[in-house]
């Protein structure tokens, strides 16, 4: 996968990688501070522009005040005038004639000056107030003087009316008058100081009042627009992938919603396929995450580059991603896209000196055919996906029959726990001959399971579902257990018989396997080397390194062994070598046709020649016939099994047979020499 090495100190350097810039371009945007900031000076000119409001309506508000206050002091000194000069004028007509009615309106025009003045004088530091108050000071002594000088023109005294106009009345109203019309004066021009004022202040706020409303409008503007751009990209993030941009899963999950129900309404076809990369994890052990960022996001763009606006590519975590498909006609289209994601894929991808060839398994699912519901079709899709990675086939469609989940296998599993613990599972043994005189030579434990309703159930109806959960374990257990019990059942009676046991992937990359070996092998007895482990090339490629080290202690513990169903899968020869295996078994696929297929016939005699320069014991598998059997033997081939010697048997009836055997070989041997 990893074409060249890369130094540690490199990875800086790649880093600056265009791939790697994408990436934080994608996530750059408003910051959380920039936010915050924008919300508080959001706030802030909220409430500038409250404030500048209020203070604009409470300055007018004084300005108005202070106008209308200074227009009520000027109205009463114009009324004071007023009374001055009516005073005035009826002190004269009284001088001359005398009569209630004057000197009635005299003393109304005199009462109507004083409480002017003392109107004004009331309103306490106005302009007008001190004259007022001057005014008011001299108004007693006028009074009196007045007083007197009428009662002279009562009694008709002439000349003591001129005395005491000239001396008394005229000084002290003149006084009156002149401050009367000075305070009128001042009041006057304070009447329109403020008049002045109001006007400045209402032509200021005239100019102000829209430029700060702009100004605040367009802070507001901004602000607002930084909040909802970092809403928009909470939103965004909450609905992809930071790593690569692309929709995750929630997003995934929502779109494919939509679509399905459109989907559903017009009967038209929707596909989910679910694309998951194979042994991805090695870049991540081998060169750290920091690769395998980059890995995954050159693939993620090419993954979106294949699609258009109504379907999607979306992360759904991992190295697992999912296409929607939302209009595909057939099958077909959808079986298209996968071949042209898988080649997408497999176009190697360089960064800095290093290639990586990265490859995918990719599981369809179709609605309504296999499902309605977005999580119907993602299980589905994970299960077709499942079956395209076990069986190295880039792409799988969804079929019932591998799925775990459909009722009826659920049904099987159920059944299998309570098998396995009442003890309905049995062994049977299949006999393993040596090919050049045909003496057996051990057996391979099969596993059955006597089902009360189902009868004989085949372990391919039920091993394959096994696996697949943790159930496989207590079996692999029972089957060990079972045959190395058999293996010492038979020591004890002095027939040394090896037994096969077929184990599964998972307990060929469970780090504690062999332990658990070590322990049945004490529980039950059975001497190490009677037993050989049987392991397929697939089992060993889910995890390649964990394979090796656990087989290694295996064989550490004396065990035999074999590499099972030899040619069906993808393991490389380099791998092989490194191994610790004493057998390969040549898969009866190809042993079938040996004799008709002559590209069957090259196969089997090359893994044969292989297995022996590799210093390997070759078993052939699914030996029909004796023609077979014989070419086999002309090979080279080492041992075989097959029906042509014998199915897998129960333990006694495999025992009779083999024992009838021995005597036969022995007869055989005894007539011949
Ligand atoms: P396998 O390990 O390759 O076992 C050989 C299979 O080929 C057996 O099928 C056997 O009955 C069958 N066979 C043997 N000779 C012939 C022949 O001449 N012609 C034909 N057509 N078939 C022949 P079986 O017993 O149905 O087992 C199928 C598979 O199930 C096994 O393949 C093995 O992978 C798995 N299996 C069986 N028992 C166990 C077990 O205890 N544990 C695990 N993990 N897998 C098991
Ligand atoms: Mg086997
Ligand atoms: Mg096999």
């Amino acid at each position: 996968m990893i074409t060249a090495s890369a130094q540690r100190e490199e990875l800086p350097r790649l880093l600056a990688n265009p791939l790697a810039h994408a990436r934080v371009l994608r996530t750059r945007g408003v910051s959380a501070t920039v936010s915050r900031a924008a919300s508080f000076g959001l706030a802030v000119v909220l409430a500038l522009l409250a404030g500048f409001t209020l203070s604009s309506v409470m300055v007018s508000n004084r300005r108005a005040t202070d106008v209308a206050e200074a227009v009520r002091l000027n109205n009463a000194y114009r009324d004071a005038s007023l009374d001055v000069a009516s005073a005035e004028s009826l002190e004269r007509k009284y001088r001359l004639e005398p009569s209630p009615q004057v000197l009635a309106r005299y003393d109304a025009a005199v009462s109507s000056l004083k409480s002017s003045l003392e109107e004004i004088i009331a309103s306490g530091d106005s302009v007008g107030a001190e004259p007022a108050r001057q005014a008011m000071a001299g108004f007693d002594v006028y009074r009196l003087a007045i007083s007197r000088m009428f009662a002279a023109v009562d009694a008709e005294q002439t000349a003591l009316v001129l005395q005491i106009d000239g001396a008394e009345v005229d000084p002290t109203f003149g006084q009156i008058d002149e401050l009367v019309k000075k305070g009128a004066a001042a009041q006057a021009t304070a009447t329109g100081d403020a008049i002045s004022r109001l006007r400045r202040t209402e032509s200021a706020f005239a100019i102000l009042a829209p430029s700060v409303f702009v100004l605040g409008f367009v802070l507001l503007g901004l602000f607002t627009w930084a909040i909802r751009k970092y809403r928009q990209q909470i939103d965004h993030q909450a609905l992809h992938d930071s790593l690569t941009g692309l929709p995750n899963r929630n997003f995934f999950h929502r779109r494919s919603a939509e679509a399905l129900e459109a989907a559903n309404r017009s009967g038209a076809k929707t596909a989910v396929l679910l694309v998951d990369l194979d042994r991805f994890k090695e870049i991540n052990d081998t060169l750290g995450h920091h690769y395998g960022d980059l890995v995954l996001t050159e693939l993620s763009r090419r993954l979106e580059s294949q699609f258009g606006a109504t379907d999607g590519v979306a992360r759904l975590g991992g190295d697992e991603f999912a296409v929607l498909l939302s209009e595909p006609t057939s099958l077909e289209d959808a079986t298209d896209v996968a071949v042209r994601l898988l080649l997408a894929i497999r176009k190697p991808i360089s960064i800095g000196e290093l290639r990586f060839d990265v490859d995918a398994s990719i599981g369809i699912a179709l609605s309504p055919d296999h499902g309605t519901t977005v999580d119907e079709l993602l299980q589905r899709a994970d299960v077709a996906m499942y079956v395209a990675k076990a069986n190295h086939m880039g792409y799988s469609t969804y079929s019932a029959d591998d799925d775990l989940h459909s009722p009826e296998r659920l049904a099987i599993l159920g059944d299998l726990r309570r098998a396995i613990e009442s003890n309905e599972l049995v062994l049977f043994y299949q006999p393993k001959v040596r090919l050049h005189d045909g003496v057996g030579i051990g057996v391979e434990a099969l596993v059955r399971w006597n089902h009360p309703t189902r009868g004989l159930v085949p372990p391919d109806d039920f091993i394959p579902l096994a696996e697949r959960t943790s159930l496989i374990e207590p079996l692999t257990t029972w089957v060990l257990t079972e045959a190395m019990t058999q293996t010492r059942r038979w020591l004890d009676e002095g027939h040394r018989i090896p037994v096969a046991v077929n184990i599964s992937a998972r307990s060929i990359v469970s780090l504690d396997f062999a332990g658990h070996v070590a322990e049945l092998l004490r529980q039950t007895g059975a001497p190490a080397e009677l037993i050989e482990l049987e392991v397929t090339e697939s089992a060993m490629m889910t995890d390649p390194e964990r394979a090796r080290l656990v087989l290694e202690e295996l064989h550490l513990l004396g065990l035999r062994l074999a590499i099972d169903d030899f040619g069906t899968g993808y393991s490389s020869l380099a791998y092989l070598r490194t191994l610790p295996i004493n057998v390969l078994k040549v898969d009866r696929v190809f042993i079938a046709n040996m004799l008709t297929v002559s590209a069957d016939r090259v196969i089997v005699r090359s893994v044969i020649e292989l297995g022996h320069n590799l210093g390997l014991s070759v078993v052939a598998e699914g030996v029909e016939d004796d023609d077979i059997a014989v070419e086999l033997g002309r090979y080279g081939c080492d041992e075989a099994q097959g029906y042509f010697w014998n199915k897998a048997l129960p333990a006694d009836e495999f025992f009779r047979w083999h024992q009838s055997r021995i005597t036969g070989i022995a007869q055989t041997a005894s007539s011949r020499s």
